[in-house]
């Protein structure tokens, strides 16, 4: 990707972001996140989970619940609850 592409992605996710935070604005999902930014690892991280959860509303909550480490994500997946 050349600078001005890199430059115009940016501008978008920026418009993207922008327009996801305006009330009644549509929550981007992890996936569409990622396709804003596809070099994110955090994204891609997040969009593996949230689609191995179902890609439905809740997937949160199962993906701290999440019990299969033996999964290379495992130590990795985000919404986890802080350990007490
Ligand atoms: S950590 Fe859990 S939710 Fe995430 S991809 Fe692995 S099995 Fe799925």
């Amino acid at each position: 990707m050349d600078y001005v592409n890199k430059i115009a992605a940016m501008q978008h996710a920026r418009e993207a972001a922008k327009a996801s935070k305006e009330p009644g604005a549509k929550r981007l999902t992890p996936i569409e996140k990622l396709a804003l930014k596809p070099k994110s690892k955090a994204y891609a991280i997040k969009a593996m989970c949230f689609q191995c959860m179902g890609a439905e509303p809740g997937w949160r909550k199962l993906v701290d619940e999440c019990s299969s480490t033996a999964c290379a994500l495992y130590a990795l997946r985000p919404c986890r609850q802080p350990e007490t």
